[in-house]
């Protein structure tokens, strides 16, 4: 007898689920299908994001299993080498309009996964494609699969990005929905060119459109809104936008007859990329490096600039451009972050060891050596341990306030694209974005904090192995395990 195909299997992101308020959210009434899914699957409420805690690098772990080590996906704001410029993937839409909105959009829907996404990789979707499954997904970061899609569709909405030069094809899943500009079959769908408040319901709608058609073995299923609400309002405020992910979810299951009938073919996930907290401060990382001549966005002699600076929420970068003074640079630019008010954690490299300096010491490390941390990974670990919260004993690290603070920060200066010296902020703080916005009064991530950190991993209908700790790394190697596809290769 042939062995029962797996399930179906939809991966619902939701960006910025934090697990108190997914659990206000139920207790309050106001998420009916998380709730089921919570009382039938396996609810890991700490599973941990990558460094930095920001959208862009956190959803290219998700879709790849890797961290930024291995993934090239360094930040929301970044610096190119090669190209001697900055990358905006939209902080906001002043930092977007700061570099130009088209050159921000094309590097967010173009180039974020044809150029800067790691070839060496191969996505979920690239996997699950070359072994023959039908992938969909709906506007997500990181879409690369392996079906070419034309920009497509006649809505007002593919108008204005045609006048845009939304012109290029890309590769992605089999069935790729993408904010209006590319539609990989008409399903009626709108979605406002992707307009906070309106994606989750275009993702709902969607969803609910393959469903009913039986299009997809595995679905991405993008839930963006509840990000913008709770930047917006603080993570105090995300009942509310959860309860609009809840009825996404909800609408996709009604099309099955329920969540009963649903979870009959279907497998769920149901996991944030990242966490939030409260801003109460804000810091302009430039006030810094007053003194230094720092790159601007729109520079008329690059060439002369030291620095380029790379603020992204409660992260932020900082690159020594001058090549000929850069061993003189680093440790000055270190000096100057340690000693600015609202940076926690300074990190770069030195002599192949990361190098960690906070107000509470400075502690190196390097992969290899006695101490093993939760997820099995070994270290040796010099200096003061205090300076990560990291508590050794009986050869294991483990750090309550910094959860998988060595593996994270050595995959972030592990990234090619990375800056020269890595920067966490202090708990309430938010660096100032490129364009002048922040989100003081709301909330924001992006820091190695379990606060910005800690998120959702819930899985309802797939085996979950033992495991001290859960990343957000974790979960394409448990679908392609679900199909029995090999991981890696
Ligand atoms: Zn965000």
């Amino acid at each position: 007898m042939p062995a029962r195909s797996p399930k179906k299997v939809v991966l619902a992101v939701v960006d910025s689920l934090k697990p108190e308020m997914l659990d206000a959210a139920i207790e309050e009434g106001r998420a009916p299908a998380l709730a089921a899914l919570r009382e039938r699957g396996t609810y890991v409420p700490d599973c941990i994001s990558t460094f930095p805690s920001v959208t862009p690098v956190a959803s290219a772990a998700i879709a790849t299993g890797a961290g930024p080590g291995e993934h090239h996906i360094p930040s929301m704001n970044w610096f190119h080498r090669g190209e001697e410029r900055y990358i905006e993937y939209g902080s906001s839409f002043p930092a977007s309009r700061t570099f130009g909105l088209v050159r921000s959009l094309y590097d967010t829907v173009y180039n974020m996964n044809m150029a800067h996404l790691s070839r060496a990789l191969k996505t979920v979707f690239e996997h699950l494609d070359d072994a023959g499954l039908r992938t969909a997904c709906t506007t997500y970061l990181i879409y690369r699969g392996r079906t070419r899609h034309d920009p497509s569709g006649e809505s007002v909405y593919r108008l204005i990005g045609e006048a845009l030069q939304f012109n290029h094809a890309v590769y992605g899943a089999r069935e790729l929905f993408y904010a209006d500009l590319f539609d990989s079959r008409n399903t009626g769908c709108t979605s406002a060119l992707g307009l906070p408040g309106q994606r989750d319901r275009h993702t709902a709608c969607v969803g609910a459109y393959l469903v009913e058609h039986d299009l997809f073995d595995f679905l991405l299923f993008s839930l963006p809104d509840n990000d913008t609400h709770s930047h917006r309002v603080g993570p105090e405020g995300q009942v509310r936008s959860i309860a609009e992910a809840d009825r996404a979810l909800e609408r996709i299951m009604h099309v099955a007859g329920g969540v009963d009938a649903f979870l009959e073919d279907h497998a769920v996930i149901v996991m944030s990329d990242h966490s939030q907290t409260k801003v109460e401060e804000r810091v302009n990382l430039g006030d810094a490096f007053e003194s230094w001549h720092v790159l601007a966005p729109a520079d008329a002699a690059p060439t002369d600039a030291e620095l380029a600076l790379c603020p992204s929420a409660r992260s932020a970068m900082v690159y020594v451009l001058d090549e000929a003074r850069h061993a003189a640079l680093v440790p000055r630019a270190v000096k100057a972050a340690a000693e600015f008010e609202g940076v926690d954690l300074v990190v770069t490299r030195a002599n192949g060891q990361a190098v960690v300096r906070s107000a509470r010491g400075e502690l190196r490390f390097a992969p290899g050596g006695e101490v093993a941390d939760r997820r099995g990974r070994s270290w040796t670990v010099e200096g003061d341990h205090a300076a990560l919260e990291l508590d050794v004993a009986d050869g294991r690290a483990t750090s309550e306030t910094y959860p998988d603070a060595l593996g994270r920060l050595w995959s972030a200066l592990e990234c090619p694209h990375s800056g020269d010296v890595l920067l966490s902020a202090s708990p309430g703080f938010e660096f100032v974005d490129w364009g002048g916005a922040d989100h003081l009064g709301g909330g924001s991530h992006g820091s190695l904090h379990r606060g910005d950190s800690e998120g959702v991993l819930l899985l309802c209908g797939l085996d979950l192995p033992d495991r001290e700790q859960w990343s957000v790394a974790d979960v394409a190697p448990l679908v392609l395990e679900h199909f029995r596809v090999r991981f890696g290769g």
